[in-house]
């Protein structure tokens, strides 16, 4: 599940990027979190007013901004649908901001708690106070949105933020430069960048919460660095999330949500499906309805707005050293390319790639594809699907395909995954309502909504004594009263 880092894009590139000048390399690390150490522990968090307008000017300027987004990530990827970048980095955090708008004073307020009988009367309730400083680093595939996202989580609980976007989107880091100059405050908000130096620094300070978006492997250095000061993490990681047809389910409903959610951002999403498990006797006519479903959605690809680059060179020949893999362990590869096009390298389009009767050792089996190759595994029975599933590290998402309510049961009780959608694919993460987040090697904590304000909050349990209260009858020296007492509270 790790990917390998091409050598960080230079200084000068990212200082042609627009913005305030880069803040990178360790020294800016500390420095950017000396700033906010410093601000927080003059001004503490911020209040609800300060919150919600913060809240605010973000909502306002990337809706303003958006013909922005889409450059930056259109140069981030040599090509980025418009459309796709809408969506998935422009609506989805106007989405996110207006719900947690919406509901921060409900979820800001304190909560009154029950009180037992033997501690009346008094009384016990729950507050949420701004965990401090957080930091957050950011993975390249949707580069502002997994960045941004946490950021304003963490401005809805109160909290200070700084944010090391990935060196491989270094438009989208200019951007979260101009949000570091134009919309929010600098005691409040600050970037910086940099390779791989630059973010295990980041990770080695002492923040009151660590957020990181990025691989598994990854997650383990971050989890390591944080350990040092028992920094609590958040780790949103990737994994093999399988979509599983029931031979039952329409294909054509099947197929054309599964290239749906492979098809966005080219396979380059967390949880895209990474590989399909269908019915042995459906096989053949599944893989027939995936070139026909990718047909209908991308007809062609080389100049198709629509279909998004592979991110760099080094993605692009790692997709293609994984497929030569599989060929030569005798999978057999069949590229979808409706309309029979000559696909420039360089371009880096690739449409999407199935692979069939592929041993289980090969790389696209055991590692997370993160890009449009989709293999096609068989099962006989859904129990042996499931048991495939539970086989392997639990994965970020699961998909299921079936109408039928205990068989959808059978099957949510009895795998383990970060999040599910049945009957689609990617869409429980646009839920405003519920967490998202990993299990295990997929991850630690959620977010989104009120799981974002929540991850980014200490819950402090409060017990408040009453003036008259029982306290003396529990208090050494110990005697009969605390006897009969004790008989009763044990019972
Ligand atoms: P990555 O792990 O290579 O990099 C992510 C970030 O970690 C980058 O900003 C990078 O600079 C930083 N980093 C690199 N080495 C580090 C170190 N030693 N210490 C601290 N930080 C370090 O991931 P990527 O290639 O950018 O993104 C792809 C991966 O992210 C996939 O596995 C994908 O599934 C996962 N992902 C998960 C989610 C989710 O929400 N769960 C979302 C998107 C991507």
């Amino acid at each position: 599940m790790s990917h390998d880092h091409e050598s960080a894009p230079s200084a000068a590139a990212a200082a042609h990027a627009e913005g305030a000048p880069a803040e990178g390399g360790a020294a800016q690390v500390q420095q950017a979190y000396g700033r906010l150490r410093t601000a927080w522990r003059e001004q503490g968090g911020l209040d609800y007013k300060t919150r919600m307008k913060l809240l605010d000017d973000v909502m306002k300027w990337v809706r303003k901004n958006r013909q922005e987004l889409i450059t930056a990530l259109n140069s981030d990827y040599g090509h980025r649908s418009p459309h796709e970048t809408l969506m998935a980095e422009v609506f989805t955090v106007v989405d996110d901001i207006k719900h947690i708008r919406a509901h921060l004073a409900e979820w800001m307020a304190e909560q009154p708690r029950p009180v037992a009988a033997t501690f009346k009367p008094g009384t016990a309730r729950v507050i949420w106070q701004p965990i401090g400083v957080v930091g957050v680093i950011a993975p390249w595939n949707y580069p502002f949105q997994l960045g941004i996202l946490p950021v304003v989580a963490a401005i809805s609980a109160g909290c200070r933020v700084m944010i090391k976007p990935s060196e491989f989107s270094p438009a989208t880091g200019g951007i979260f430069r101009r949000i570091a100059t134009e919309v929010l405050p600098p005691d409040v908000f600050a970037v910086v960048e940099g390779g791989v130096d630059v973010s295990a620094e980041f990770s080695r300070q002492p923040f009151d919460h660590l957020f990181f978006t990025g691989s598994t492997s990854v997650g383990r250095h971050v989890m390591r660095a944080a350990s040092e000061h028992l920094t609590p993490v958040t780790l949103e990681l990737g994994g093999k999330s399988p979509a599983i047809v029931h031979k039952d389910h329409s294909l054509a409903q099947a197929c054309a949500r599964i290239v749906a959610g492979k098809g966005f951002n080219a396979g380059q999403t967390c949880i895209a499906p990474d590989y399909v498990l269908v019915h042995e006797d459906k096989r053949d006519a599944l893989v027939a309805e995936l070139q026909k479903q990718f047909a209908a959605q991308y007809p062609t690809v080389a100049a198709n707005p629509d279909y998004t680059a592979v991110i760099n060179q080094r993605h692009y020949d790692r997709l293609q050293a994984w497929l030569q893999d599989a060929r030569d362990r005798g999978a057999k590869v069949v590229q979808c390319n409706p309309a029979g096009e000559t696909l420039d390298p360089a371009v880096r389009k690739l449409p999407l790639t199935l692979v069939l009767d592929c041993p289980d050792d090969a790389t696209v089996l055991q590692d997370e594809i993160f890009g449009p190759v989709l293999p096609i595994v068989t099962y006989r029975e859904l129990d042996g699907a499931i048991a495939y599933v539970n086989e392997r590290p639990r994965p970020l998402a699961l998909y299921y395909f079936d109408w039928n309510k205990k068989r959808q049961e059978q099957v949510l009780q009895n795998t383990w995954s970060g999040g599910v959608t049945l009957n689609d694919t990617i869409l429980h993460f646009s839920q405003l309502e519920l967490p998202f987040g990993g299990v295990g090697p997929s991850g630690m904590g959620a977010y989104h909504g009120w799981y974002g304000f929540r991850t980014f909050s200490h819950e402090k349990g409060i017990f408040s004594q009453s003036r008259v209260n029982g306290g003396k009858l529990i208090t050494a020296p110990y005697g009969k009263v605390t006897d009969t007492l004790l008989k009763v509270m044990i019972g």
